[in-house]
């Protein structure tokens, strides 16, 4: 078992990370002296697959317990599904002593999360993931949140959990494309680490992908002590916090427009290429750099398909991202590994063209 440490000012936590964990949970609960009154939200598909490891802890638990399945998808990512939530709490009399778990990808996270934010004020929550995106990334960092009138993540807040879990077992009943989506994110932290990190990840890809689990292990760490020490220093995104989206302006602007069939890890693959176009466009990043820089995401062609794509609609829909202050687009781009430009402006042209020559690589 390894323990990574989110040493945040106000709000630290451990980050657990080890194979059949899940079956400690309630020693983790009880040592961190959290509240017994749970209330678990948990993926529906991870509740089917995994009914047997989650019957068994669960019927051991001898405090007060209930649980309401989500139907994990971009569209419930919602006010409706929230209500759901909030209705099953009250239903079974939860008030502020509640300890609310996710156990699930980054859906289940994202809005469990921000209910325990708001529930009675905020109550103690913590994260299950159950998918490699969520375990490298979107577990860790407190940010949480439901899409509204189209737009990601729009309506949030940032709210820490008290411990996260990650027991590898779980994510060997992911599809194969949820494996693509972590590697997603995986890719990205390998752009923003440095050249070791990203050397590893590029002549391992096949073992992440087929979940090999020492590779597997020394990724969620090095992701995860990466994302920490960002968000340690700029834990609300005022500056810093912003390298972590990298790829994602182009990639929620892609996933609106292709009506959310493309997942949120394989949209930010093509979200990086197209990041990197720009930084080439731009001089940022010389030929020969966006050449070697490109080989790592190239390794992913043929694995993500975007068999037609509206350049008009996804540049509009760069327009409606939270991230777009005073109606100018900014970008993360890159110099090289490691080396990161944050709120970089551009011409629709130079972005027209990187969103052509990103997906381009990808259709
Ligand atoms: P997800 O939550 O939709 O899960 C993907 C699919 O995998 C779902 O169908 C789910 O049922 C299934 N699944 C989950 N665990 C499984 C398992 N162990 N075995 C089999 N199937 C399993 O997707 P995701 O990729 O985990 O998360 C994407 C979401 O995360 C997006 O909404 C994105 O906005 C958000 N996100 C948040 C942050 C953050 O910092 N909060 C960061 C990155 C992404």
């Amino acid at each position: 078992m390894r323990t990574i440490d989110i040493p945040l000012p106000e709000n630290p936590y451990k980050v657990f990370v080890g194979d059949r964990l899940f079956s400690n949970l309630f020693d983790y609960i009880t040592k961190f002296n959290l509240h017994k009154n749970i209330f678990a939200v948990i993926d529906k598909n991870v509740n089917r697959l995994h009914k047997n490891k989650l019957t068994e802890l669960f019927g051991k638990f001898d405090g007060k317990f209930n649980a309401i399945e989500i139907d994990p998808s971009e569209s419930g990512k919602s006010f409706s599904t929230l209500e759901s939530i909030f209705t099953g709490l009250l239903k079974h009399n939860y008030t502020r002593d509640t300890l609310i778990i996710a156990i699930g990808g980054g859906i289940v996270g994202d809005i469990t999360g921000f209910t325990a934010s708001i529930f009675s004020r905020g109550v103690q929550y913590v994260q299950v993931p159950t998918t490699l995106l969520a375990a490298v990334d979107s577990s860790v960092g407190g940010k949480t949140g439901i899409n509204f009138n189209y737009t990601k993540n729009i309506i949030g807040t940032f709210y820490q959990p008290k411990f996260v879990l990650i027991d590898p077992e779980f994510f060997e009943t992911l599809p194969k494309e949820e494996k693509i989506c972590g590697l997603g994110e995986i890719i990205k932290y390998a752009y923003l680490t440095d050249e070791n990190f990203y050397s590893f990840v590029k002549n391992n890809l096949a073992k992440i992908e087929t979940l090999d689990k020492s590779i597997i292990e020394r990724v969620i760490l090095s992701s995860i002590k990466f994302k920490s020490n960002v968000v340690v220093e700029d834990e609300k995104e005022g500056g810093l916090r912003k390298i972590l989206n990298l790829g994602h302006t182009f990639a929620h602007a892609i996933e609106v427009e292709q009506n959310h069939k493309l997942k949120h890890g394989e949209a930010v693959i093509i979200g990086i290429a197209c990041s990197l176009f720009l930084s080439n466009a731009l001089a940022i990043m010389n030929d020969e750099k966006l050449a070697e820089m490109l080989s790592l995401v190239i390794l992913l062609q043929g694995r993500i398909n975007i068999s037609s794509h509206d350049k008009n609609a996804i540049y509009k829909n760069m327009f409606r991202d939270k991230k777009t202050a005073n109606s100018k687009v900014k970008f993360v781009l890159l110099k090289e590994t490691g080396n990161i430009l944050i709120d970089v402006e551009a011409s629709k042209e130079q972005i027209m063209y990187s969103i052509e020559n990103g997906i381009g690589l990808f259709s």
